[in-house]
């Protein structure tokens, strides 16, 4: 009764020339590779992209020098999209019924791994080198 059924099946077309790329700031996808970033259009939308992120990153940084701690309201789930991570990160951290303003994105900012998407989205990207320090924090920033 057993037959062997199992046939690999290679339909033609069914790979493309070359692997299609989605570009996640221009919300296209391309095929031309690496080209794309030098690209007008995505300069742009990196450019708009990371100027909506700063004040957050900016209003984190201070939290360093001066937290700001206030009493828990549903609104302090909020929730920050990091572009160099590529993923949702919480702004600010609860605990029981208190909350620290901008501490959930400032541990985000601090974490080694913030640190290593951010060099690879501004490798990536060919962002200006000038601004990425301004999206990362170190440690030598929480000591001062
Ligand atoms: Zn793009
Ligand atoms: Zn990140």
């Amino acid at each position: 009764m057993a037959r062997d059924l199992l046939l690999v099946v290679e339909i033609p077309g069914s790979r493309p020339m070359a692997p299609a790329q989605r570009c996640t700031l221009c919300r296209q996808t391309f095929f031309c590779g690496r080209g794309h970033v030098y690209s007008r259009k995505h300069q742009r939308q990196l450019k708009e992209a990371l100027e909506r992120l700063l004040p957050r990153v900016e209003a984190a940084r201070k939290a360093i020098r001066a937290a700001q701690v206030e009493r828990y309201v549903p609104e302090h789930e909020r929730c920050c999209w990091c572009l160099c991570c590529g993923c949702e990160v919480r702004e600010h951290l609860s605990h029981g019924n208190l909350t620290v303003l901008h501490g959930g994105l400032l541990e985000h900012l601090a974490s080694p791994e913030h640190k290593k998407a951010t060099n690879k989205f501004w490798w990536e990207n060919k962002a200006e080198v000038q601004m990425k320090e301004k999206f990362l924090v170190t440690p030598q920033d929480y000591a001062r």
